[in-house]
């Protein structure tokens, strides 16, 4: 690990003047940022150490919505009684993501910066190509081991899946990323690789992630996340999916549908296709398993994951027929 130098700003104005400078990166839990500079593929000149910024770790409902500072931990998020009860799929998908100790450890907004999990990438020694590490250099995974790896939302420079749970939650259910002054869709926020696979995130240097707002909804209230993959705990998602439903009076008719996939795309992965053939439809198998197999069109397989082409409409159906058989919808 390069030798680096460390900042404990005392404001979030000198913490932004830090983050502007060329070399720095900011701590927030830390569990991605080590375990980077570990490996080699960060290499920060300046650490400036966010943990200690005031009110930027609270949870704050209103009438429209509700407001999660950046530094709340994973774990505090996942168990808050508000979340669980108006943003269920939120709550699921973190409790879902990474291990215990990590989840009191780790931030929201460090969550969302994460980086890819293609193996390729984190071991620069034994596989200098790669176009996100170092641009140009070229693409190891694509002709290599693939299993990982997006089918969707890839181009010829980088194939790798952007490994959050989190996020697909919040791509599924119109949140906003709020850094300072602006704020951005989640949507938005997570970047497609293009020729540009360097840069996954719509911040720029200075900017710090402050908050993420998820407004309220009927079909928040009524959301799952449903995580499929190798081991039932501690792992990546093979592909995932957070669904949320709102159901007309009548309790069948679906009014309001919101679709996002994980594990199987270069950005978490909103299914608006999906959502548009089942929006004013009656909720019945037929009508899930028809709508769902929209999911992954227009898919580019890569070798070993051709699973998950058909993994992922598995998944959005059941996350769809397990809000169902809740009763929630
Ligand atoms: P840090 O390591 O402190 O920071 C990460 C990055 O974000 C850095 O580049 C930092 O500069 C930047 N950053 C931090 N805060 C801000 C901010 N406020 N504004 C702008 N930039 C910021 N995640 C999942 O979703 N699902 C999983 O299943 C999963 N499994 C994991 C398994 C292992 C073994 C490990 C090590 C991690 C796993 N993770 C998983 C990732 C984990 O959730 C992240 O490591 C964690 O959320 C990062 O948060 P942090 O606060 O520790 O970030
Ligand atoms: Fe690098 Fe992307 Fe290729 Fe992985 S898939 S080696 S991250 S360019």
């Amino acid at each position: 690990m390069k030798n680096f130098s460390y900042l404990r700003p005392a404001s979030m104005d000198e913490a932004r003047r830090a983050a502007a400078q060329a070399g720095a990166m900011l701590l927030a839990g830390g569990t991605t940022l080590l375990d980077l500079a570990k490996c080699g593929v960060a290499e920060p000149e300046t650490v400036v150490d966010i943990t200690h910024l005031r009110d930027l770790d609270t949870i704050a409902f209103d009438a429209e919505g509700v407001t999660i500072g950046a530094l709340a931990k994973m774990s505090t998020v996942a168990s808050d009684a508000g979340i669980r009860a108006q943003y269920p799929a939120i709550s699921e998908a973190l409790w879902q993501a990474a291990s215990a100790q990590l989840r009191n450890m780790a931030t929201i907004g460090g969550n969302l910066m994460q980086r890819t999990r293609c193996a390729y990438f984190r071991d620069p020694i034994a596989f200098p190509a790669c176009n996100k590490r170092n641009p140009g250099s070229g693409c190891a995974a694509i002709g290599g081991a693939t299993r990982n790896h997006a089918v969707l939302g890839t181009s010829e420079s980088c194939i790798a899946t952007n490994p959050g749970d989190l996020a697909v939650a919040l791509v599924a259910l119109d949140a906003h990323i709020i850094l300072g002054d602006r704020s951005i869709t989640a949507d938005a926020f997570f970047l497609l690789p293009g020729t540009t696979p360097q840069r996954e995130h719509a911040i720029e240097p200075g900017e710090i992630i402050t908050a993420i707002r998820i407004p309220s909804s009927a079909a928040a209230r009524n959301s799952t996340y449903l995580k499929v993959r190798d081991r039932q705990s501690y792992e990546f998602a093979a592909a995932s999916a957070a669904v949320g439903m709102e159901l007309e009076a009548d309790g069948r008719t679906i009014r309001d549908i919101h679709v996002a996939l994980g594990g199987v795309a270069t950005k978490p992965w909103r299914c608006r296709e999906v959502e548009a053939a089942l929006k004013g439809r009656p909720l019945s198998p037929e009508a899930i398993d028809q709508a769902a197999a929209l999911a992954t069109e227009g898919a580019a397989v890569h070798g070993d994951n051709r699973y998950k082409v058909a993994l992922a409409p598995r998944v959005v159906a059941r996350a769809i027929t397990n809000l169902k058989l809740r009763g929630i919808a």
